[in-house]
């Protein structure tokens, strides 16, 4: 029996978590056993709870195997300070959780190829996977100040920072999951101008060794820019550090069209039971312009269901299930507005569910 614990959230994260949980229950009805709990996080705790980051919710969310986050955030609570916004939800759970290995397919499905800004015969089958390390990096290391000099000017530093056992419990996340998949990592850093880039590189060519299955190559990050718009093809899963994996992966994912197609799953570090901490959601945001009206695609958040039944739940076919469920109904036509394009079928978040179920259904 899983334990799920969701975290809708604010906006549109209520909407495609109803989709995504109808979705699970069609497993449900099936045999897959699990038990849901919802908790609050973001706005809406802070409406109710007076924080954004409710020690109970956090507590739920320790507790559970799998987390399943919907989206945070919104104008209303823009003025916060900074420890009280919405977003402190989501940083906590990241925290707390320790989820260090942010994952970020790319998926072209064939019938949104011509959406991609790139040609068709660029993104035509595109698949690849973005590892992107979480809890370290330029994003938390210290000094973070900002300091007044003498002569009026301010200064502001942030550290890049990495430690060896960091860089290698990523690389071993990155490694595992290239050889399940097409056998190929490509590590990426700054190694000509950076120390931490010196050292990522020194550390994951070690770990390789115990990976010779799997062909590892060094890429300069900011080649890796160029490359994956070049020719993203040559890349089949690609690990990187915070920074860069935040860009990077961003740029992967505007390969593959909307943003309300993209999901995500971040992973923590096997527990004493066995299991691995672990949080799933889509990567758009609460979507403030069309929150309330049932117009969200919830593609993303179906998709990073999928993820669970991938990395969490140990059950890839119904992984691969609804991947395929879901290449079903947009061959079918069905689109929801973000990814309208002309001559198709416009839906809303609740018949574009109906329509994933619906293929589900199909042998
Ligand atoms: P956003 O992702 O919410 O929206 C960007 C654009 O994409 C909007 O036009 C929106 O309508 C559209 N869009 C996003 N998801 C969609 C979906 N599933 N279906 C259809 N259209 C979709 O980003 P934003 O506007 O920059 O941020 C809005 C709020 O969300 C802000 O408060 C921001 O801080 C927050 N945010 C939260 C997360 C998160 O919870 N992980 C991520 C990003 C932004």
């Amino acid at each position: 029996m899983f334990k799920i614990v969701t975290l809708p959230g604010d906006g549109i994260g209520p909407e495609v978590m109803d989709a995504t949980l109808r979705v699970l229950g069609w497993f449900g009805r099936r045999g897959f056993q699990y038990q849901t709990e919802e908790a609050l996080v973001g706005g809406i705790a802070y409406e109710s709870l007076g924080r954004s980051d409710p020690d109970e919710s956090m507590a739920k969310a320790k507790a559970a195997d799998v987390v399943l986050l919907g989206a945070v955030g919104g104008p209303k609570w823009d003025n916060l300070p900074f420890h009280q916004k919405p977003e402190r939800g989501l940083l906590r759970a990241r925290q707390e959780l320790q989820v260090f290995a942010n994952l970020r397919p790319a998926l072209c499905f064939d019938a949104l190829k011509d959406a991609s800004t790139l040609k068709p015969e660029i993104v035509s089958g595109l698949d690849i996977l973005i590892v992107r390390e979480l809890m370290g990096g330029v994003y938390f290391g210290e000094p973070k100040e900002t300091t007044d000099l003498p002569d009026g000017q301010k200064r502001a530093v942030d550290t890049q920072v990495y430690t060896s056992s960091e860089i290698d419990r990523i690389a071993r996340v990155a490694f595992e999951l290239a050889r399940v998949r097409g056998k190929k990592l490509a590590s990426a850093e700054k190694s000509n101008v950076m120390v931490t880039g010196v050292l990522w590189r020194q550390v994951v060519t070690e770990v390789a060794k115990d990976y010779p299955d799997v062909q590892l190559t060094h890429i300069l990050a900011d080649n890796a820019a160029m490359q994956l718009v070049r020719n993203p093809k040559q890349f089949d899963v690609l690990v990187t550090d915070n920074l860069f994996g935040d860009v990077l992966s961003d740029e992967a994912a505007q390969l593959t069209g909307s943003i309300g197609m993209l999901p995500s799953a971040s992973l923590g570090a096997k527990r004493a039971d066995g299991k691995q901490s672990a949080l799933y959601e889509p990567i758009h945001g609460s979507a403030p312009d069309i929150a309330g009206k049932g117009l969200a695609n919830p593609i993303a958040s179906i998709l990073s269901l999928a993820m669970a039944f991938r990395y969490s739940f140990a059950r890839p076919d119904d992984a691969a299930r609804i991947e395929k469920a879901v290449d079903a109904v947009l061959a079918e036509g069905y689109r929801t507005g973000d990814i309208m394009q002309p001559g198709k079928i416009q839906v809303g978040t609740t018949a574009m569910a109906d329509a994933i179920l619906k293929a589900l259904d199909k042998p």
